[in-house]
């Protein structure tokens, strides 16, 4: 993995433009990568959530 160079905040979520790929934050405090439309948090919290 490459450090990402233009990697900024914006309205909260963090956005990386170079892979256009959006890294959010969750609400646990840890990031996540958006690999769904409707996702708001991490897969850990999401299987928790789902049991
Ligand atoms: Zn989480």
């Amino acid at each position: 993995m490459q450090p990402s160079r233009k990697t900024f905040q914006q309205k909260g979520k963090w956005v990386e433009r170079h892979t256009k790929t959006e890294i959010l934050l969750c609400a646990c405090g840890g990031k996540y990568l958006k690999t769904r439309v409707d996702q708001v948090q991490c897969v850990r919290c999401m299987t928790k959530s789902r049991i």
